[in-house]
């Protein structure tokens, strides 16, 4: 990393691969997420989390495990409707006499005794001595006395011929998922619908969480207006604020939207200055080569360190990847320095590259583990030629709903082209040395 480093050459080979400035992106955000204080054991919210309703905690990440207050599931449990059995005497096809009958939420009264069985309800306890559960549809019943059993019965089943069971078939047994005190998530699992179920079962209706990062968005450039704004001539809406926002807050940061600076020094040191206080500070425009790209060296006057000043991907070259020093007094003040990427004005460009180098840093702050960019295969239905050098990330359109992905490009005006980004749902990625992709390979996309 250099102190204070003048503009690199954007076209020079020295520039880092796509694949260079991501490993050196996820080895800060590992770092990051080490410092983050190790999970308690118990006791109220300290000054890096917090305690929501558990129906708030959607896209929080845990920053305590969660451990199994019971057993589960807390008694052998039926997972059919039918009859609870030994598989031995039902797989001979004796009848075999129904001698009671449990719903979930009822205890059965006894053990099964030899040569019955028991009526039982998807969810309810297996009386003691059944070994499985025969399926509703799998049985004949009649009406019969039946002589050999313990208990004086009107009802009789027999399994349908040709069919056998085995043992444990239909039974979930008692703690086949975890014992009570198994940690069933770690800290740091970020939280979906599967893991709020999951709290709920052991009870939780509250979880500690962590604090969310936050993220200055500083949108430069003269030619901006705000969104409620009518732009005059040569002026533009300032869209790409409201965009980082939504995929700050997709990736569990807290978005913080500072006002457009303008292409001055003046307007940029004091933007920088007050964006200091954050936990990760995004600016968006003035990094390419233009007379008025004044960021770069705004960020120097700063006082940052660079580690580095373009990529060789499209779009988005001229990123910037820097460190300020810090001044945040938020959840990550244990940081040393606050990360910044200067991302490249156009909406497209700012949108790669937050994917893929942004939203890795702001996982990582929001305590998340596993944070890097997703992607994915699918098979591409058009041939697609590029020239070689760059690693290019292409706004495309995937269709999820055959045997597999299929993936076409989206025709765009470039960069600045958000209706097209508007009509992609994922980016086709198309690898640096490649100047040719050919209709059904199977290719990497990126997703949002
Ligand atoms: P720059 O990176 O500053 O050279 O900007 C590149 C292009 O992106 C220019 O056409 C800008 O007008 C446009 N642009 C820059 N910032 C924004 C923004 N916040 N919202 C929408 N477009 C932008
Ligand atoms: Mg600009």
């Amino acid at each position: 990393m250099s102190p204070a480093r003048p503009r690199s050459n954007l076209s020079s080979p020295a520039l880092p691969s796509f694949e260079e400035a991501a490993a050196l992106v996820a080895a800060c955000a590992a770092r990051l997420a080490r410092l983050r204080p190790g999970p308690r054991s118990s006791g109220l919210a300290g000054p890096y989390m917090e305690r929501v309703p558990l129906h708030q905690a959607l896209g929080r990440v845990l920053a305590e495990p969660l451990l199994a207050d019971a057993d589960q599931p807390p008694f052998a449990r039926s997972t059919r409707d039918g009859f609870a059995c030994r598989a031995a005497e039902a797989s001979a096809h004796r009848p075999l006499a129904v001698i009671g009958s449990t719903r979930a939420g009822q205890t059965p009264s006894g053990p099964l005794p030899r040569g019955a069985v028991w009526e039982i309800m998807t969810g309810a306890p297996v009386p003691a001595g059944a070994d499985a559960i025969i399926m509703l549809e799998h049985v004949k019943e009649f009406d019969a006395h039946v002589e050999e059993t313990c208990a004086p019965s009107t009802r009789a089943i027999r399994l349908l011929p040709l069919r056998t069971i085995r043992k444990g078939e239909h039974i979930v047994a008692r703690a086949a998922q975890a014992r009570k005190g198994d940690k069933l998530l770690p800290a740091g699992s970020l939280i979906g619908a599967a893991q709020i179920a999951l709290a709920g079962s052991c009870g939780c209706a509250a979880l500690n969480v962590f604090l969310k990062p936050r993220v200055a968005i500083l949108s430069t450039g003269d030619e901006l207006v705000p969104i409620r704004s009518s732009p005059g001539p040569g002026q533009i809406r300032n869209s790409s604020s409201a965009m980082l926002a939504a995929m700050v807050s997709a990736v569990g940061g807290s978005p913080w939207v500072l006002p457009i600076a303008r292409d001055t020094a003046k307007s940029l040191d004091a933007a920088l200055a007050r964006a200091a206080a954050a936990d990760l500070l995004l600016i968006t425009g003035g990094v390419s080569a233009g007379k008025f790209d004044l960021v770069e060296p705004a960020l120097t006057r700063a006082g940052a360190r660079f580690h580095f000043t373009g990529v060789r991907i499209q779009p988005g070259k001229p990123l910037v990847f820097a460190e300020l020093p810090r001044r945040s007094t938020g959840p990550n003040r244990n940081q040393s320095r606050t990360k910044c990427f200067g991302l490249p004005g156009n909406p497209v460009s700012s949108a790669v590259t937050f994917l893929l180098f942004a939203a890795p840093v702001v996982a990582a702050l929001a305590g998340q583990r596993d944070c890097g960019p997703r992607f994915a295969l699918a098979r591409l239905t058009e041939d697609v030629k590029t020239k070689t050098g760059l690693t290019r990330f292409l706004p495309a359109a995937c269709t999820f709903s055959g045997a597999i992905p299929e993936v076409a490009l989206v025709p765009w005006q470039g960069s600045g082209d958000m209706a097209a980004m508007a009509r992609a749902n994922c980016f086709l990625v198309v690898p640096e040395d490649s100047d040719r992709l050919r209709a059904g390979s199977t290719v990497r996309i990126l997703l949002p």
